[in-house]
Protein backbone atom coordinates (compact mmCIF):
# COMPACT_ATOMS: atom_id res chain seq x y z
CA UNK A 1 0.00 0.00 0.00
CA UNK A 2 1.73 3.44 -1.22
CA UNK A 3 0.99 6.15 1.44
CA UNK A 4 2.03 9.77 1.08
CA UNK A 5 4.04 10.16 5.01
CA UNK A 6 7.00 12.75 3.23
CA UNK A 7 8.02 14.18 -0.20
CA UNK A 8 9.94 11.50 -0.68
CA UNK A 9 7.10 8.63 -1.30
CA UNK A 10 6.39 10.04 -4.59
CA UNK A 11 9.16 9.98 -7.84
CA UNK A 12 9.55 12.70 -9.87
CA UNK A 13 7.09 10.87 -12.24
CA UNK A 14 4.39 10.51 -10.06
CA UNK A 15 4.82 14.19 -8.80
CA UNK A 16 4.12 15.11 -12.64
CA UNK A 17 1.42 13.43 -13.07
CA UNK A 18 -0.15 14.51 -10.29
CA UNK A 19 0.72 18.07 -11.18
CA UNK A 20 -0.94 17.40 -14.75
CA UNK A 21 -4.21 15.89 -13.15
CA UNK A 22 -4.60 19.62 -10.89
CA UNK A 23 -4.14 21.56 -13.87
CA UNK A 24 -6.47 19.32 -15.21
CA UNK A 25 -8.97 19.83 -12.85
CA UNK A 26 -8.06 23.84 -12.05
CA UNK A 27 -8.83 24.44 -16.02
CA UNK A 28 -11.50 21.84 -16.42
CA UNK A 29 -13.77 21.58 -13.15
CA UNK A 30 -14.56 18.69 -10.38
CA UNK A 31 -14.99 15.12 -11.62
CA UNK A 32 -16.67 12.87 -9.85
CA UNK A 33 -13.95 10.53 -9.07
CA UNK A 34 -14.19 9.33 -5.87
CA UNK A 35 -17.99 8.82 -5.28
CA UNK A 36 -18.81 5.93 -3.06
CA UNK A 37 -15.43 6.26 -1.54
CA UNK A 38 -15.16 7.42 2.17
CA UNK A 39 -12.05 9.39 3.68
CA UNK A 40 -11.56 10.07 7.06
CA UNK A 41 -9.82 13.14 8.51
CA UNK A 42 -8.26 13.51 11.91
CA UNK A 43 -6.58 16.26 13.34
CA UNK A 44 -4.80 16.08 16.25
CA UNK A 45 -3.43 19.63 15.66
CA UNK A 46 -4.99 23.02 14.81
CA UNK A 47 -5.47 23.42 11.21
CA UNK A 48 -7.68 26.11 8.82
CA UNK A 49 -6.42 25.47 5.28
CA UNK A 50 -4.79 21.99 5.20
CA UNK A 51 -8.27 20.54 6.74
CA UNK A 52 -10.87 22.44 5.27
CA UNK A 53 -8.77 21.96 1.86
CA UNK A 54 -8.66 17.93 2.39
CA UNK A 55 -12.28 18.10 2.96
CA UNK A 56 -13.43 20.37 0.09
CA UNK A 57 -11.00 18.64 -2.04
CA UNK A 58 -12.81 14.97 -0.88
CA UNK A 59 -16.17 16.68 -1.80
CA UNK A 60 -15.22 17.56 -4.87
CA UNK A 61 -14.53 14.23 -5.90
CA UNK A 62 -17.84 13.37 -4.56
CA UNK A 63 -16.44 11.39 -1.62
CA UNK A 64 -17.77 11.57 1.98
CA UNK A 65 -16.15 12.79 4.31
CA UNK A 66 -16.10 11.91 8.10
CA UNK A 67 -14.15 14.13 10.48
CA UNK A 68 -12.90 13.05 13.55
CA UNK A 69 -13.40 15.35 16.45
CA UNK A 70 -10.35 14.75 18.46
CA UNK A 71 -11.26 16.25 21.68
CA UNK A 72 -14.45 14.55 21.59
CA UNK A 73 -12.95 10.85 20.43
CA UNK A 74 -11.65 8.44 22.58
CA UNK A 75 -7.89 9.61 22.36
CA UNK A 76 -9.03 12.30 25.07
CA UNK A 77 -10.29 9.14 26.86
CA UNK A 78 -6.90 7.97 27.29
CA UNK A 79 -6.66 5.63 24.12
CA UNK A 80 -3.49 4.99 22.42
CA UNK A 81 -2.89 6.48 18.76
CA UNK A 82 -2.59 2.69 17.73
CA UNK A 83 -6.06 1.48 18.70
CA UNK A 84 -7.71 4.21 17.36
CA UNK A 85 -6.09 3.80 14.00
CA UNK A 86 -6.98 0.10 14.11
CA UNK A 87 -10.43 1.14 15.13
CA UNK A 88 -10.58 3.19 12.43
CA UNK A 89 -9.40 1.34 9.89
CA UNK A 90 -11.60 -1.56 11.13
CA UNK A 91 -14.82 1.02 9.54
CA UNK A 92 -12.69 0.24 5.98
CA UNK A 93 -12.39 3.91 4.65
CA UNK A 94 -10.88 4.85 1.24
CA UNK A 95 -8.13 7.15 2.88
CA UNK A 96 -7.41 8.39 5.87
CA UNK A 97 -5.53 11.75 6.55
CA UNK A 98 -3.79 12.52 9.94
CA UNK A 99 -2.13 15.93 11.56
CA UNK A 100 -0.09 14.87 14.48
CA UNK A 101 2.17 17.38 17.28
CA UNK A 102 4.80 14.22 17.22
CA UNK A 103 6.87 13.70 14.10
CA UNK A 104 6.55 10.22 12.75
CA UNK A 105 3.16 9.80 13.96
CA UNK A 106 1.72 9.41 10.46
CA UNK A 107 4.46 7.25 9.53
CA UNK A 108 3.98 4.88 12.39
CA UNK A 109 -0.18 4.95 11.79
CA UNK A 110 0.50 3.51 8.23
CA UNK A 111 1.66 0.42 9.55
CA UNK A 112 -1.28 -0.50 11.16
CA UNK A 113 -4.18 0.55 7.94
CA UNK A 114 -5.12 -1.10 4.78
CA UNK A 115 -5.74 2.21 3.03
CA UNK A 116 -3.40 5.14 1.88
CA UNK A 117 -2.64 7.37 4.70
CA UNK A 118 -1.71 10.97 4.04
CA UNK A 119 0.22 12.98 6.44
CA UNK A 120 -1.28 16.38 7.01
CA UNK A 121 2.16 17.65 8.80
CA UNK A 122 3.92 15.99 12.20
CA UNK A 123 5.60 18.30 14.49
CA UNK A 124 8.54 19.58 12.50
CA UNK A 125 9.16 16.68 9.88
CA UNK A 126 7.09 16.84 7.37
CA UNK A 127 4.00 18.73 5.64
CA UNK A 128 4.20 17.21 1.92
CA UNK A 129 1.36 18.06 0.21
CA UNK A 130 2.55 22.25 1.30
CA UNK A 131 5.11 21.40 -0.50
CA UNK A 132 3.27 19.52 -3.67
CA UNK A 133 1.06 22.78 -3.43
CA UNK A 134 4.21 25.10 -3.50
CA UNK A 135 6.23 23.59 -6.42
CA UNK A 136 2.90 23.63 -8.45
CA UNK A 137 2.45 27.15 -7.94
CA UNK A 138 6.56 27.45 -8.90
CA UNK A 139 5.79 25.41 -11.99
CA UNK A 140 3.11 27.26 -12.72
CA UNK A 141 4.44 30.80 -12.90
CA UNK A 142 8.22 29.97 -14.03
CA UNK A 143 7.50 26.50 -16.26
CA UNK A 144 10.58 26.00 -16.15
CA UNK A 145 12.11 25.10 -12.43
CA UNK A 146 15.19 24.36 -13.06
CA UNK A 147 18.13 26.72 -11.63
CA UNK A 148 15.98 29.26 -10.02
CA UNK A 149 16.69 30.45 -6.62
CA UNK A 150 14.84 30.07 -4.09
CA UNK A 151 14.95 31.95 -0.39
CA UNK A 152 13.34 30.27 2.26
CA UNK A 153 13.06 32.57 5.34
CA UNK A 154 12.28 32.55 9.01
CA UNK A 155 11.86 29.74 11.60
CA UNK A 156 13.18 26.97 9.32
CA UNK A 157 14.41 24.54 11.63
CA UNK A 158 11.09 24.11 13.66
CA UNK A 159 9.09 24.26 9.93
CA UNK A 160 8.06 20.98 8.33
CA UNK A 161 6.75 22.83 5.37
CA UNK A 162 10.41 24.23 5.05
CA UNK A 163 11.63 20.55 5.83
CA UNK A 164 9.51 19.09 2.74
CA UNK A 165 10.34 21.90 0.58
CA UNK A 166 13.90 21.81 0.96
CA UNK A 167 13.47 17.69 -0.32
CA UNK A 168 11.18 18.60 -2.85
CA UNK A 169 12.35 21.71 -4.35
CA UNK A 170 15.87 20.24 -4.64
CA UNK A 171 15.23 17.55 -6.50
CA UNK A 172 13.59 19.50 -9.08
CA UNK A 173 16.71 21.49 -9.49
CA UNK A 174 16.11 24.66 -7.39
CA UNK A 175 18.64 26.04 -5.77
CA UNK A 176 17.77 26.57 -1.92
CA UNK A 177 19.06 29.23 -0.10
CA UNK A 178 18.39 29.44 3.78
CA UNK A 179 18.06 32.49 5.54
CA UNK A 180 17.01 32.81 9.45
CA UNK A 181 18.95 34.06 12.49
CA UNK A 182 21.10 31.44 14.22
CA UNK A 183 18.40 30.00 16.41
CA UNK A 184 16.44 29.43 13.17
CA UNK A 185 18.80 28.16 11.00
CA UNK A 186 19.26 24.00 10.74
CA UNK A 187 22.12 22.53 11.37
CA UNK A 188 22.45 21.28 7.45
CA UNK A 189 25.57 21.94 5.73
CA UNK A 190 24.10 21.10 2.36
CA UNK A 191 23.00 24.49 1.29
CA UNK A 192 24.07 28.22 1.28
CA UNK A 193 23.10 29.88 4.59
CA UNK A 194 22.86 33.25 5.29
CA UNK A 195 21.37 35.64 8.47
CA UNK A 196 21.00 38.50 5.61
CA UNK A 197 17.92 39.20 3.44
CA UNK A 198 20.01 41.93 2.12
CA UNK A 199 22.36 39.93 0.69
CA UNK A 200 20.99 37.57 -1.47
CA UNK A 201 17.86 39.97 -2.30
CA UNK A 202 19.32 40.63 -5.76
CA UNK A 203 19.67 37.09 -6.88
CA UNK A 204 16.70 35.12 -5.93
CA UNK A 205 13.42 34.39 -8.00
CA UNK A 206 11.47 33.50 -4.94
CA UNK A 207 10.84 34.02 -1.84
CA UNK A 208 8.75 31.59 1.08
CA UNK A 209 8.13 33.62 4.21
CA UNK A 210 7.61 31.11 7.38
CA UNK A 211 5.57 31.84 10.02
CA UNK A 212 8.27 31.64 13.70
CA UNK A 213 7.16 28.34 14.88
CA UNK A 214 6.07 29.65 18.86
CA UNK A 215 4.55 26.40 19.37
CA UNK A 216 7.51 24.66 19.41
CA UNK A 217 9.49 26.86 21.31
CA UNK A 218 11.02 25.88 24.27
CA UNK A 219 12.17 29.72 25.26
CA UNK A 220 11.80 33.04 24.27
CA UNK A 221 14.20 33.70 21.74
CA UNK A 222 13.42 37.06 20.63
CA UNK A 223 12.61 39.39 22.68
CA UNK A 224 9.70 40.46 20.74
CA UNK A 225 8.03 39.50 17.47
CA UNK A 226 9.03 43.02 16.50
CA UNK A 227 12.70 42.07 17.02
CA UNK A 228 12.46 39.65 14.46
CA UNK A 229 10.08 41.51 12.12
CA UNK A 230 13.13 44.21 11.69
CA UNK A 231 14.98 41.83 10.62
CA UNK A 232 12.93 39.09 8.71
CA UNK A 233 10.21 40.97 7.87
CA UNK A 234 9.19 40.60 3.82
CA UNK A 235 8.30 44.76 3.33
CA UNK A 236 7.34 46.49 -0.01
CA UNK A 237 10.98 48.60 0.85
CA UNK A 238 12.88 44.94 0.56
CA UNK A 239 11.57 43.97 -2.64
CA UNK A 240 10.75 47.40 -4.22
CA UNK A 241 10.66 46.46 -8.31
CA UNK A 242 12.35 43.16 -8.24
CA UNK A 243 10.27 40.34 -9.86
CA UNK A 244 10.34 38.17 -7.14
CA UNK A 245 7.29 35.74 -6.71
CA UNK A 246 6.21 36.05 -2.78
CA UNK A 247 5.22 32.51 -0.92
CA UNK A 248 3.63 31.80 2.14
CA UNK A 249 2.57 28.75 3.95
CA UNK A 250 0.03 30.41 6.27
CA UNK A 251 -1.21 31.74 8.64
CA UNK A 252 0.71 34.87 7.85
CA UNK A 253 1.41 36.36 10.75
CA UNK A 254 0.62 40.24 9.34
CA UNK A 255 3.57 42.88 9.56
CA UNK A 256 6.02 40.38 11.26
CA UNK A 257 6.12 37.77 8.21
CA UNK A 258 5.22 39.64 5.44
CA UNK A 259 4.08 43.29 5.90
CA UNK A 260 0.19 44.62 4.60
CA UNK A 261 1.19 46.29 1.96
CA UNK A 262 3.61 43.34 0.01
CA UNK A 263 0.63 41.08 1.00
CA UNK A 264 -1.56 42.92 -1.54
CA UNK A 265 1.32 42.87 -4.12
CA UNK A 266 0.17 41.32 -7.25
CA UNK A 267 3.74 39.39 -6.79
CA UNK A 268 2.46 37.73 -3.49
CA UNK A 269 0.72 34.30 -4.14
CA UNK A 270 -0.27 33.18 -0.77
CA UNK A 271 -3.71 33.00 -2.00
CA UNK A 272 -3.01 31.53 -4.88
CA UNK A 273 -1.30 28.74 -3.05
CA UNK A 274 -4.30 28.66 -1.29
CA UNK A 275 -6.79 27.16 -4.74
CA UNK A 276 -3.92 25.41 -5.55
CA UNK A 277 -3.57 23.41 -2.98
CA UNK A 278 -7.36 22.12 -3.11
CA UNK A 279 -6.52 21.41 -6.46
CA UNK A 280 -3.15 19.18 -5.50
CA UNK A 281 -4.78 17.17 -2.93
CA UNK A 282 -7.78 16.34 -5.05
CA UNK A 283 -4.85 14.71 -7.59
CA UNK A 284 -3.05 13.25 -4.53
CA UNK A 285 -6.25 11.62 -3.15
CA UNK A 286 -7.46 10.30 -7.03
CA UNK A 287 -4.00 8.64 -7.18
CA UNK A 288 -3.57 7.35 -3.82
CA UNK A 289 -7.26 6.09 -4.10
CA UNK A 290 -7.59 4.99 -7.70
CA UNK A 291 -4.00 4.22 -8.64
CA UNK A 292 -2.00 2.82 -5.60
CA UNK A 293 -1.03 -0.56 -7.21
CA UNK A 294 0.48 1.55 -9.95
CA UNK A 295 2.60 3.46 -7.88
CA UNK A 296 6.37 3.09 -7.99
N1 LIG B 1 0.24 25.68 8.07
C1 LIG B 1 1.61 25.24 8.06
C2 LIG B 1 1.79 24.00 8.91
O1 LIG B 1 0.83 23.39 9.31
C3 LIG B 1 2.55 26.34 8.42
C4 LIG B 1 2.44 26.92 9.79
O2 LIG B 1 1.64 26.49 10.61
O3 LIG B 1 3.19 27.86 10.05
O4 LIG B 1 2.91 23.62 9.17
Amino acid sequence: MKHLINTKDFDIKTVEHIFEKAKLFKDTGYPNLLSDRLIITIFFENSTRTKSSFEIAAKRLGASVVSLDVSSSSSSKGETLFDTAANLDAMEPDAIIVRHKDAGASKILSNYINCPMINAGDGAHAHPTQALLDLFTIKEYFKEVKGKKIAIVGDIKNSRVANSNIELLSRFGLEVILVAPPHFMPSTKNFRQTYSIKEIIDEVDIIMSLRTQTERHNNLIYASLKDYARDFCITKELIGEREILLMHPGPVHRNVDIDDKMLQDRRCKVLEQVKNGLFVRMAVLDTLINQNSELS
